[in-house]
């Protein structure tokens, strides 16, 4: 067996001086399912912590086709030109069941990928939001000690993992299309509620005019939104992302953002305050997971379900017989 184990803080001191290799093969023990990695990966977190925290983070969602890949394409390497070092990172847990819609997807930024201030992870697999969410904010601390100082996170416009990650980021950016008169439907309200920016996109050629009066439509319907306690006033704006327009306009609104935010200490008080989420989501994963893992329940469950089949129980008293195990 050639394969090196490699040490908690060999690992560590890899991630903090930038290495890559260490950064990529410290993440795969995030993604590990397997329970023996878990200290491991939760003694290399420990010890990256204090030296995350130093970045922005950004929250980027769209439908399937919006250009979200072609978006945070051209948007990395804009950032990449500004001397940041940017880490793509992905939160869609259907990807693993359809294989339909695989974010982050190195093939699809194909210049990027090309970059070396840029680092770009693929959504880790697995079947329940909670786990894949916990996953990348994990991940979100290792790319932070590694000195990637502008962090975007790719969700997909479907499903409730936008709510997961507008708990994880700074700034929440939703791409959108200008449509055929029907902008304002289909939108779910929930993500216009998160949106720190709405961006048209694909704003170019004989799409431009509908673009623009899109624009119109969402400022309007964003005025409808209480204020948010951020003080922060979300934006519309236009971009053409293959053609690489309205880009830089993008970032210098999300440093206004973040100008405004730490002056009135929103941005320092949201962080504590997904910081104290996530602690609580993380018991909750962990005691359900604990729960369904352990082998008198993996046994007892079964039977217990058929017993309320018949009706030999109720789902109550079952509930409770299984919870006293
Ligand atoms: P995603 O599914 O949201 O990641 O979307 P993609 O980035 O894969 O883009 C979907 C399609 O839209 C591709 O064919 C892109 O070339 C195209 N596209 C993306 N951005 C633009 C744009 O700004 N203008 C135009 N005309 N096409 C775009």
């Amino acid at each position: 067996n050639r394969k090196k184990i490699i040490s908690v803080d060999d690992l560590v001191s890899g991630i903090l001086s930038g290495n890559i290799t260490a950064l990529s093969r410290a993440i795969t023990l995030i993604e590990s399912t397997n329970p023996s990695h878990t200290k491991k990966t939760n003694e290399i977190i420990t010890k990256c912590l204090p030296y995350s925290n130093t970045s922005i983070r950004i929250g980027i969602t769209g439908v399937p086709g919006v250009g979200k890949s072609t978006f945070i394409e051209a948007f990395g390497i804009h950032l990449t030109s500004l001397q940041k070092k940017v880490a793509v990172l992905a939160v869609d847990p259907s990807s693993s069941l359809s294989q339909g819609s695989i974010l982050g997807d190195k093939t699809r930024m194909v210049d990027l990928v090309k970059n070396e201030n840029a680092f770009i992870r693929p959504s880790p697999s697995g079947n329940s939001l909670g786990g894949v969410a916990r996953k990348t904010r994990e991940t979100i601390i290792l790319c932070e000690a590694a000195g990637f100082d502008t962090i975007i996170i790719e969700t997909v416009g479907v499903g409730q993992s936008e709510t997961a990650v507008h708990s994880m980021v700074d700034f929440f950016l939703l791409l959108k299309l200008a449509g055929a008169g029907d902008e304002l439907q289909g939108i779910k309200r929930g993500i216009i509620e998160m949106a720190d920016a709405i961006v048209i996109n694909k704003a170019d050629g004989d799409n431009l005019k509908a673009a623009k009066m899109a624009k119109v439509e969402f400022n309007r319907a964003l005025h409808l939104y209480p204020a948010k306690s951020s003080e922060w006033t979300p934006k519309v704006t236009l971009c053409s992302a293959l053609e690489r327009e309205g880009i830089p306009e993008v970032w210098n609104m999300i440093e206004d953002y973040t100008k405004t935010t730490s002056e009135n200490q929103y941005f320092e008080t949201n962080r504590n305050n997904q910081n104290k989420f996530w602690l609580l989501q993380t018991i909750e994963d962990r005691l359900k997971s604990d729960f369904y893992n352990a082998s008198k329940i993996k046994l007892a469950l079964p039977q217990q379900i058929k017993l309320v089949e018949v009706g030999k129980t109720t789902p109550f008293a079952a509930a409770e017989y299984l919870l006293s195990l």
